[in-house]
């Protein structure tokens, strides 16, 4: 078994576990393969936040097995944990592996190489007396941000989500292990490190002694040659006032949140199960933009959820124009099996969803331009990542995270560059590069 194909789906912290079994199997000698290459190993790290991520997972299954009819599938992650029969029961695949068995994958793959020579067409369903590898990794593959997980699982109870019935109650990576982990991040030329997991604001509560998240940017700080450290989604409850403050301190922490609301109406929220309110909502959206000004504020709505009507509707609108966030992103709701959501008798008709989802569209519009056009005239600091279009086009990200275009003809990827903000654009801002180091 010499080549290997990853492919993920789903969210940031999926991503980070994918990195994890990439690198188990290079330390294996086990290479990616190349595109058009046929790998003797597929590994497919799945995704179940929706049915429609079930059946991505299961089309890209079928698809892989036809398309590579001498690989092993492996498929990983969350799908495995909501529905392991249904995954092992798809063609080819040779080992069904939860997210806390992720971690067994290079042992398999050491067992099938003294085995060589079976089919491996039964599927492994669970390999218990395998051995788990670290789970660390020293670099991200094809990324300039690197993602470092530092903590897995949920205690919240969503009336509609299954993530955290999949992943488990909230569990933190110890301090010492994160801090050696972004060293040698940085060490293979990572100039920023995104802060990923699943109730990312939950982090250090259960460690002893205890700690939190501003601690943590507190010791990432002191990592030599760390330019940047992001936080990425965290629940709108965890950003307390410690952590605010920790952001308008900034030095190395990004001047960027995403806070998913869902919604703005209360008995939509409580009916959610959400862990705050409206007026929580618009208390840390001002304490955040008080204290750290030009702080780019996204978050996420869920629009028709069962029972929200007109009024609730138009409440998260309204909070949408009041608070007017960088920006926005807007899903319709879908039943999950096994969720309690799913089970609530009055839900709204699909086209109904379609026309509030794109009413909400404008206003979401309307802050992410209002955002970009008051950056115009700056000059901001963009970490740039690569090429985009032809012609020198090249973009990358500001810390409040707007994606910024310049032309040059020096590569710059990896660079953090001071561009001039002269134009907006729909999701992004032009500028001229000033200068780069
Ligand atoms: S905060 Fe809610 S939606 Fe997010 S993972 Fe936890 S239970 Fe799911």
């Amino acid at each position: 078994m010499q080549t290997c194909r990853f492919d993920t789906l789903g969210c940031k912290v999926n991503q980070y576990d994918t990195q994890v079994m990439r690198q188990a199997l290079g330390s294996l000698g086990v290479k990616e393969a190349q595109p058009g290459e046929v790998p003797d190993l597929i590994v497919l790290n799945t995704c179940t936040v929706t049915e429609t991520s079930d059946s991505k997972s299961r089309y890209l299954i079928r698809r892989l097995a036809r398309e590579n009819p001498q690989a092993r599938i492996v498929v990983t992650g969350c799908y495995v944990e909501a529905d392991r029969a249904a995954v092992a029961s798809l063609p080819q695949v040779s080992a069904c592996l939860g997210v806390k068995e992720e971690g067994q994958l290079a042992s398999l793959v050491e067992r099938w190489r003294e085995e060589d020579g079976t089919t491996g067409s039964a599927c492994t369903d669970m390999a218990h007396d395998l051995k788990m590898s670290p789970h660390s990794i020293q670099e991200f593959s094809g990324r300039t941000r690197a993602y470092l997980k530092v903590m897995d699982g949920c205690n919240y109870r969503c009336s509609f989500c299954k993530v955290r019935i999949v992943r488990g109650n909230a569990r933190s990576r110890p301090f010492k292990e994160l801090t050696a982990e972004a060293e040698a991040l940085v060490g293979s030329g990572h100039r920023e490190i995104v802060l990923v997991g699943i109730q990312l604001g939950y982090y250090g509560r259960d460690l002893v002694p205890a700690r939190d998240l501003a601690d943590l940017v507190d010791a990432l700080e002191e990592v030599p040659g760390l330019d940047r450290i992001r936080l990425s989604s965290i629940e709108p409850k965890d950003i307390t006032e410690r952590l605010i403050q920790r952001l308008a301190r900034r030095s190395r922490l990004c001047a960027h949140v995403h806070m998913p609301w869902q919604s703005g109406s209360d008995r939509v929220l409580t009916r959610m199960r959400r862990s705050y309110r409206r007026q929580d909502l618009e208390h840390i959206t001002r304490s955040l933009r008080s204290q750290v000004p030009d702080i780019g504020i996204a978050t996420d709505i869920m629009v028709g959820f069962p029972g929200e009507g007109e009024d609730e509707f138009l409440e998260t609108l309204g909070l949408v124009e009041e608070l007017s966030p960088s920006r926005v992103h807007i899903f319709p709701y879908s039943d999950r099996r096994g969720t309690d959501a799913a089970s609530f008798s009055d839900k709204v008709e699909p086209a109904e969803k379609k026309r509030l989802v794109e009413r909400l569209k404008e206003a979401a519009a309307r802050g992410e331009r209002a955002f970009h056009h008051s950056l115009l005239g700056q000059s901001v600091r963009v970490l740039m990542e690569g090429a985009c279009g032809g012609e020198g086009w090249q973009e990358g990200f500001t810390d409040n995270y707007v994606r910024v275009r310049v032309s040059s003809g020096i590569p710059l990827e990896n660079r953090l560059a001071q561009v001039a903000v002269t134009h907006a654009a729909e999701g992004h801002i032009f500028g001229n590069l000033l200068s780069f180091d």
